[in-house]
């Protein structure tokens, strides 16, 4: 008896891998490679994986480093994670009030 399966990528606002079409060549090197398999190979062969569970991705990096087609596959890490700090100009260290010694502001 022939059985039929199927697989249905889960609704998630996370888009962690970023595919270029035009240079995976579908070898599916990042899916055998993803230790949480959230990547399944592309039922159409040439194609890049199919994503199927985007928010189970801890962006290790592991599918990027294996890939051997430059530029084919990048991560996009989540919006508040792309954040970056700039350190803060507090008037003290403007030369505008002088900070306090370390002991004293302790009490
Ligand atoms: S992204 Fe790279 S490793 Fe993954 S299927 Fe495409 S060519 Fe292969
Ligand atoms: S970044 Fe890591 S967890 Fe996410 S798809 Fe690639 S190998 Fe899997």
């Amino acid at each position: 008896m022939k059985k039929e399966m199927y697989a249905f990528v889960v609704p998630c606002s996370a888009r962690p891998l970023v595919f270029d079409e035009s240079r995976c060549v579908g070898c599916n090197r990042c899916a055998e490679v993803c230790q949480v398999d959230i990547l399944i190979p592309n039922p159409e062969k040439g194609r890049p994986p199919v994503v199927l569970y985007p928010g189970e991705c801890y962006y290790c990096g592991s599918c990027v480093m294996a890939c051997r087609q430059e530029g084919a596959i990048r991560l996009q890490h989540p919006l508040m994670n792309q954040a970056k700090f700039v350190p803060v100009r507090h008037a003290a260290d403007a030369g505008e009030e002088k900070p306090l010694p370390a002991e004293k502001r302790r009490g």
